[in-house]
Order: structure tokens, then C-alpha cells, then sequence
């Protein structure tokens, strides 16, 4: 068991000035809140931050780090808060403290590479300061070490998950070490037959072959003497289990055929001796043709630099070398963590260039950066700006652009979400479709059968997917509205003439009209007609010669009424002039029975009614040419009234029973609540927004007025309309 004092003797040793006070606290508040928690393993719980802390000494971590440590899992399993952390602690450990707990609360449920790999982009994009994944992976590490004493159940849960992601993402971070050791445990774990199988076989393998490691040492080191290359270490082992077996499956060979079995490391002193050393190598034994790699001068993405080659022995059995300086050694051992102390004295090294190309725009900040505790504390991970990742209920993972809001993710889900997506609640909470999306929030998506996008999400979909599929049904829809206008607007033409539209769309001039309007069908001539784009006459006139066009006496003044049913409610409204013409009513202001309004023609979506006082009106009737004269058809009775829903909002004093007191008041006057929410603000003040459905404007008002008159009630609106 590590004790605290050797860890503070520890971290001395590195850093001279570390904040001593603040690590002895640290343990002492953890060790307080775990009292009386064990592990599995039946040891005390305090063992395991103490060996996470002790990890992050090992890789030179600042005390920031370090304490958070300490503190990782004190707000995840204990009472204690993370404002508790940040009153004792500092904003800075507490921000740490409170990335690892996130982390923890990830749920992380599936396997599927695609899945996994945006689990992983996730995790880095979460956390907004690397010393995070630093204590996470130390968690997990020590985590991985003892999971022996788990039951079967958890431990292949978290052998899985540590595959699939914090193994992976050690190696993004250039930290092989922690990954190696991942790899390796969690083969132990998840395939623990053909783990033990390789073993064995490894383990005969290895007695076999030590003497021969001894003696490739030795012959090396006698040959680099020779040529006068220094070298710092040379160091033989047998490759780990898990890339012995990853090789056997990808290659599908036998253990004999491995040709990186053993493996040798030679650290030299700079990049010179490394290439000399390669060449003298290349000298002593034949090398396996196409088994040379320079990553010195090409990097692996992740920044690893090191020769590569494998040579057959005198006795036939090949073997591989790797040949780097010991900064590079450090690198490829520790990564991004090596990263930090290796700046020490070397602020701007060229070499920096090569080291994290996807790491390059954070590192240009960091050049003036002299100090390594203030490099690593400013290190920011922005590895992934431009994504969100969010969640399903069920734990899917969707990345989506930043920016996405609950449509795009609806679309992201399937199409028809995307259509027919009324609501969306996020981590729980009702929220307005424009939210925008942020790492982690598990978005839930309500939908309606039937229900249509509406054009007005165009102005805030952030992905294409979403815009296209948008763009494709309204424009769909609208070519259906277009048509059966323009279909409208002919046969009206028509009889104005005496004409019978039904035998003039059969007649032999037909096909002459659709080439010469250089269209296909039927349909495409009248969708023409109802965006506009043809006048009904034109086609009338390739139809009828013109001396036959003879125009019918007018019937007189009378109105045509139109009876127009459109969604749930029955909306009469007359249309002066006009014969059965598409009426709707603008979602804008939504107008009610009882209130004055307007007509306007639209381009292929019929007549749209506004209320007069809406603050549309005035934009959008700037072409006095398509205003038309509308008004509401006579009342109808009983069970055929129609019900218009109207939304309202209001403000009313923060207490009990208030909801209650208001839905009480409404219901009392027959009105119908289809939904109701409500918020508190500051103040003492709570907002309430609610559905009801009405008959018409007098009803409204008498409900306006009652709920004016409950007590606490500061004020009512209807939502969304000026005044
Ligand atoms: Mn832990």
C-alpha cells in the first residue's frame, strides 16, 4: 500500500515548490469522507485514490492534479458536493474533480466501433482541461488492476469499455504505457481461455529464448562499441500478449511465424546515433525486406517517433529492433503527458511541429508558455470544436455538428422523427426546438402522427440532412398545394367561358399544352397555374380557338362561400369573389373566430388569413394585388363550433396552489386545457404557459378575464401576438 508521505517525497523530488499544504488536505478531507467504505477486495477505499494519486506523480503531474486525484470519486460516492470541493479546494481542483465525476456518469452502453469511437471523441471533446483524462485514466488503470475482485459481470463491463475507449484514447494521447497495460488487462479479462492458452505457449516460448535475448544484447552492444555509437540502454523483451494475438488473427499465423516475438530496444543519445545504430544492425543480420519503418522522419499520427526494423539471427529466428532517442522514448511511453515536462528548458523546439499534429493550433498558443505547470494547467483539449456529441434515451451516441439543435438530432434519428417532431426534452426538460445541442445531453424527441415541419426551422437547422429533408416535403407539399389551386383557378377560367373544364383537359389540344409549356404531366400545367407562373387564359387559349372565347355575362355580386375544412377545427371563411379557394390560417397569428382579418394570396399555398393587427400584415400584404377580402362565415352551433388552440402565457406569484387556483378558474368556464407548464423565475415569480381551446375571440376574452381575476395572477398574454 502507498503511503502519503512517500507520494509527497514523490512529488518533491519533481517539483520542488508543489503545494504541499494543499495535497496533505486533500488526503485528509478524502480519507475523512471515504472512512468506513471498503473495496471488493475487502481493503480500504482510500487505497484507490491514493494509487490513482500516486500514478499522476509517476507522470510529474502538477498538485492540482494530483489533489483532484486524491478527491476523484469523493463527490460520486460520497455526501459531499462539488461546491464543498470548490469552497476547500479551489475553483481549479473542484473543475477537475467535476470532469471525472461527469465522465463517470457517461452511459456508456454499446460496443459497436462506429459507437465507440464517438463514446471516445466525446470523452476529449468533454472535458476542457487534459488533466481530467489524466486522473481518469489513472482511475481506470488501478480500476483494471484490481478487478479481479469484482464480480464476472462488472468486470467484463468495465474490461469492455476500457477497450473500447480508454485504451484507445491513451493511445490518441501518445501514453502507449497506460495503453499497453489496458490492452493487455482487459484481453486478461474478456477472453480469459484464449488469454491463458497464449500465455503458456508465450511463457515455453520465453524460456526458450532468454539466453538468446542475452546474447543479441550483448553482440549489439559489443558491435555499437565498435563503431564508437554511444548508446543509453538496450533493453529485450517478448512482445505483450494482446499484439501477439492481434497479429496471429490479422495474419493468420502460428505463434512460430511471429517475426516480432522478441523484441529488442535500443535508446540512443540523439537522431544521428539512431540511424547509425540502424545501419550497424543491418550490418550484423539480414533484415526482412519491407520490415524497415522511419517514424522518426514520418510521425505516427499520435506523434510516436522511433526506427523499426526486424533482422534474422544467426540461428534463424527473426527478431525486430527499435531504435530512438530517449526523448523520444519518453514520448512514446507517456505521450502528451511526457509532453509538459519535456518543454522544460526547450520552449519552441522545432521538433514541437511534429509531436500532435492535431494538437498543433493549441501548442502554437502554448510557445510563449516558459513554465510547464502553467503549460499543462492552460492545456486545453479542443480537439473536436466543431462536433457535439449526444445521446438517445437508450444510450446511442449521435455526433452532430455544433450548432445542432433537437431537429437536426430528430433527423439524425429517421426521417419521419425529423417530420413528425413536435417536442423535444432534453436531460429531462421540455425544451423549444431551437435549443442548441451540447456534449452529453441526452435528447429525447416527441413526436406526433401526422405533423409536418414547418418552414420557420429552416432559419435553424445546423445540418444539411435535416435542411434537405426540410426543403423536400415543404416544397413536396407546396407543389400539392399549387396544383390543387391551379386546378382551381382553371376550371374557374373555364366557366367564365361556358366551357367545361373536364372535356378541355381530355381534348386533342391537351398534349399541345404540355410541350409547349415543356412540361410532362397534367399536374405540372396546373402547379404553373397556382404558383403563378402561367395565367389559366394562356392554356385556355392553345385549347379554344380565340374567336370561340366568348366570356359569360357576371352572375351578379354574390359572394361565393367557401367552406374550407383544414386540420381538426371546421374554419369558415368567405373568401370574396372566389369559388371554394384553399383558405388557412397563418400560423403566425393564428386568428380566431370573432376577429378581424385579412386575406393575402400566396404563391401555390392558397389564401392565408392573418388577423388584422398582426405584426405580419403589414410586411407581408406590401403587394396590394394579392390582398383579398375575407371574413368568417355564419357562426356554426354546438358540437360543429369550431376550436381554435391559443396559447397563453402568464405571470404570476411564486406559491402553492396557484396552478391549481388558475386551471380550476378556466375549467369552470367549459374550456378545454390541452397542455400546461410551468417555470419559476427569479423573484418569487413563476411563469406559467398553457393550451386551451376555444371556440372564438369572446370566448378568449372571458377567459383572459377570469384568470386576470385570480389572486397572484400578475398578468396574462396571449403568446406570441403583439398586445
Ligand atoms: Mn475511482
Amino acid at each position: 500500500m502507498i503511503r502519503f508521505e512517500d507520494l509527497l517525497e514523490k512529488v518533491r523530488a519533481y517539483s520542488p515548490d508543489a503545494d504541499v499544504e494543499l495535497l496533505r488536505r486533500a488526503y485528509v478531507f478524502s480519507a475523512f469522507e471515504h472512512r468506513g467504505q471498503v473495496r471488493h477486495s475487502g481493503e480500504p477505499y482510500l487505497i484507490h485514490p491514493l494509487a490513482v494519486a500516486d500514478f499522476l506523480a509517476d507522470i510529474k503531474l502538477d498538485a492540482v492534479a494530483i489533489a483532484a486525484g486524491l478527491l476523484h470519486d469523493v463527490v460520486e460516492d460520497t455526501l459531499t458536493t462539488i461546491e464543498r470541493i470548490r469552497e476547500l479546494f479551489g475553483p481549479e481542483v473542484a473543475h477537475v474533480v467535476e470532469g471525472v465525476t461527469k465522465i463517470s456518469a457517461i452511459p456508456f452502453s454499446s460496443s459497436e466501433a462506429r459507437q465507440a469511437e464517438n463514446f471516445r471523441k466525446m470523452l476529449l471533446a468533454m472535458v476542457d482541461d487534459i488533466r481530467v483524462i489524466f486522473v481518469k485514466l489513472a482511475d481506470r488503470l488501478h480500476n483494471m488492476r484490481t478487478l479481479n475482485h469484482l464480480p464476472e459481470e462488472r468486470r467484463i463491463k468495465i474490461a469492455q469499455e476500457t477497450r473500447d475507449i480508454y485504451a484507445p484514447i491513451a493511445n490518441r494521447l501518445g501514453m502507449s504505457k497506460v495503453k499497453n497495460e489496458l490492452e493487455e488487462l482487459s484481453f486478461r479479462y474478456l477472453e480469459p481461455q484464449a488469454y491463458e492458452s497464449l500465455r503458456m505457449k508465450v511463457d515455453a516460448k520465453r524460456r526458450r529464448t532468454e539466453g538468446f535475448i542475452e546474447e543479441l544484447k550483448k553482440t549489439i552492444a559489443a558491435k555499437l562499441a565498435d563503431a564508437q555509437v554511444p548508446i543509453i540502454e538496450i533493453d529485450g523483451r517478448i512482445k505483450r500478449l494482446w499484439s501477439i494475438s492481434q497479429k496471429l488473427k490479422r495474419q493468420r499465423i502460428e505463434l512460430e511465424q511471429v517475426y516480432d516475438f522478441i523484441a529488442l530496444r535500443i535508446i540512443t543519445d540523439s537522431v544521428k546515433d539512431s540511424y547509425a545504430t540502424l545501419g550497424i544492425i543491418h550490418q550484423t543480420w539480414s533484415p526482412v525486406p519491407g520490415r524497415i519503418k522511419d517514424f522518426i522522419a514520418m510521425p505516427r499520427p499520435n506523434g510516436y517517433q522511433s526506427l523499426h526494423t526486424s533482422v534474422i539471427s544467426e540461428h534463424g529466428m527473426p527478431f525486430e529492433v527499435q531504435i530512438r532517442t530517449m526523448e523520444m522514448h519518453r514520448m512514446a511511453e507517456e505521450g502528451i503527458a511526457a509532453h509538459w515536462k519535456y518543454k522544460e528548458g526547450r520552449v519552441g523546439d522545432q521538433r514541437d511541429e511534429r509531436y500532435f499534429q492535431w494538437m498543433r493550433q493549441l501548442l502554437d498558443m502554448q510557445q510563449e508558455v516558459r513554465d510547464p505547470q502553467e503549460f499543462i494547467q492552460n492545456l486545453k483539449v479542443e480537439l473536436y470544436p466543431e462536433e457535439v456529441y449526444t445521446f438517445t434515451p437508450k444510450g446511442l451516441v449521435k455526433a452532430l455538428p455544433r450548432g445542432a439543435t433537437a431537429i437536426d438530432f430528430a433527423y439524425a434519428i429517421h426521417t419521419d422523427v425529423g417530420h413528425q417532431c413536435v417536442g423535444a426534452r432534453v436531460n429531462g426538460k421540455m425544451v423549444p426546438l431551437r435549443t442548441r445541442l451540447k456534449n452529453g445531453d441526452i435528447v429525447e424527441i416527441v413526436t406526433q402522427t401526422g405533423h409536418k415541419p414547418s418552414r420557420d426551422w429552416l432559419n435553424f437547422v445546423a445540418t444539411s440532412r435535416a435542411r434537405n429533408k426540410i426543403k423536400h416535403l415543404i416544397h413536396s407539399e407546396e407543389k400539392a398545394r399549387a396544383i390543387e389551386l391551379g386546378q382551381k383557378l382553371f376550371d374557374k377560367e373555364a366557366r367564365r367561358y361556358d366551357l367545361n373544364p373536364k372535356t378541355l383537359a381530355g381534348n386533342d389540344g391537351w398534349s399541345r399544352v404540355l410541350s409547349d409549356f415543356g412540361v410532362q404531366k397534367d399536374d405540372d400545367v396546373f402547379a404553373a397555374i397556382g404558383y403563378g407562373k402561367v395565367q389559366p387564359k394562356q392554356v385556355l387559349m392553345k385549347l379554344v380557338p380565340p374567336e370561340k372565347l366568348h366570356e359569360k355575362p357576371p352572375e351578379g355580386a354574390v359572394a361565393a362561400v367557401v367552406k374550407r375544412v383544414l386540420g381538426t377545427g371546421e374554419e369558415k371563411i368567405k373568401v370574396r369573389g372566389f369559388d371554394d379557394l384553399m383558405v388557412f390560417r397563418a400560423r403566425c397569428c393564428n386568428p380566431i373566430r370573432g376577429e378581424k382579418i385579412v386575406g393575402y394570396i400566396t404563391r401555390g399555398k392558397g389564401v392565408s388569413v392573418h388577423s388584422a393587427t398582426c405584426p405580419n400584415v403589414v410586411n407581408l400584404l406590401y403587394d396590394p394585388e394579392r390582398r383579398i377580402d375575407v371574413e368568417w362565415d355564419k357562426s356554426p352551433v354546438g358540437d360543429a363550433a369550431a376550436r381554435y388552440t391559443v396559447k397563453l402565457t402568464m405571470e404570476v406569484e411564486d406559491r402553492k396552489g396557484l396552478l391549481a387556483a388558475v386551471s380550476a378558474k378556466i375549467a369552470d368556464i367549459n374550456t378545454n386545457i390541452k397542455n400546461m407548464e410551468a417555470r419559476t423565475d427569479d423573484d418569487k415569480r413563476a411563469r406559467i404557459d398553457m393550451t386551451i381551446e376555444i371556440t372564438d375571440l369572446k370566448h378568449l376574452e372571458k377567459v383572459i378575464k377570469a384568470v386576470r381575476g385570480v389572486d397572484g395572477v400578475l398578468g396574462v398574454q396571449r403568446a406570441g401576438r403583439a398586445g
